[in-house]
């Protein structure tokens, strides 16, 4: 019996109440945009948590949000519990580094990983834009403050030698608005770092001329060989209308991140109930198909990990 149990069980004798009653606490988890798979991935947790409510008293929300950077700024000042973040702002926040200079994150926890995220750069047909260097010049959604894309943007484009200035427009909508604002002609070009197949590319290949544009090249590859949170990534061809061919770009990857201020048994409840209906889970998205325990463990993580989700994966076996 755990510890959440027992003190459920302690305050129902005491109270002669319902456990649940007796020992409710809301968790809540910061997403993203209701068209990208964080919300997905929030929401799934949060099901998957609350069909055990009545044994562990837990109650979970998973709000939409700004994305990564806001989750993380969200859970270092205690509004959040959990969150989903990039790997790259992971690292940064736990090492006070990039975007996240002199307000390091120390507290920040990881719990797992999920899904590989490339950076997605879509662009209307009628632009003439074909790849990365194309972008400049013209109108550009770059992302909303607090959103991860829109920071590994800045990183991309620094590693050019490129500013925000450089493009004619640089907007900064939202997931859920940038897609109809390509469709509108308002923008030429929009980025997203997000898992594939997602709601918000499909709206935007589905009604418009489009398609996604590779991002590659010598400055690309250096970023990807020098920070382990990067990776070469391909967003395959077909799954999206007007992109046949697959198409190269980078990535990273959504992780699943807290704070080492919240309770090790809220966290050690979390994950199980991730772990123990994890097939359940894997249907909840079609990006979430190819997820393995094993990576999900170790893959995209550098904060230390949360010893609520350490206790679980011991008993579990996979970590020693
Ligand atoms: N990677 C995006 C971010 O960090 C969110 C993607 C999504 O919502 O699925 O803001």
């Amino acid at each position: 019996m755990n510890l959440l149990k027992m003190a459920a069980l302690g305050a129902a004798v005491a109270l002669s109440g319902s456990i649940a009653t007796a020992q409710e606490k809301f968790i809540t988890i910061g997403t993203g945009g209701q068209t990208g798979v964080y919300y997905v991935v929030g929401q799934s947790i949060c099901r998957l948590v609350n069909r055990g409510s009545d044994s562990h008293g837990l109650k979970c929300t998973a709000p939409s949000t700004g994305g990564s950077i806001a989750n993380i700024n969200a859970i270092a000042a205690g509004d959040m519990d959990m969150g989903v973040a990039q790997s790259d702002w992971q690292y940064h926040a736990y090492n006070g580094s990039s975007q996240f200079e002199g307000k390091q994150v120390e507290d920040l926890r990881a719990v797992f990983s999920v899904h590989g995220e490339p950076f997605t750069v879509v662009a209307r047909t009628d632009s003439g834009i074909k790849s990365f260097d194309d972008l400049f010049g013209k109108r550009v959604n770059i992302g909303n403050p607090g959103s991860g894309q829109r920071a590994t943007m800045e990183v991309v484009l620094n590693a050019v030698g490129k500013s925000i200035d450089d493009f004619s427009l640089a907007s900064e909508l939202k997931p859920a608005e940038q897609s109809a604002a390509l469709g509108d002609n308002k923008v030429d070009a929009i980025i997203y770092t997000v898992g594939h197949p997602n709601g918000s590319i499909q709206e935007a290949a589905s009604t418009i001329e489009s398609h996604i544009v590779p991002v590659t090249g010598p400055a690309i590859d250096t970023l990807v060989s020098e920070n382990p949170y990067y990776a070469k990534a391909v967003i395959p061809g077909g799954m999206y209308k007007g992109t046949d061919q697959d198409v190269e770009t980078f990535g990273v990857k959504a992780t699943f991140v807290t704070s080492a201020n919240v309770p090790d048994e809220v966290v050690y409840e979390v994950v199980k109930a991730v772990f123990e209906n994890f097939n359940r889970f894997k249907d909840l998205h079609p990006a979430f198909e190819n997820l393995n325990e094993e990576d999900m463990i170790s893959a995209g993580l550098s904060a230390p990990l949360h010893p609520g989700a350490e206790m679980y994966y011991k008993e579990r076996g996979w970590i020693n």
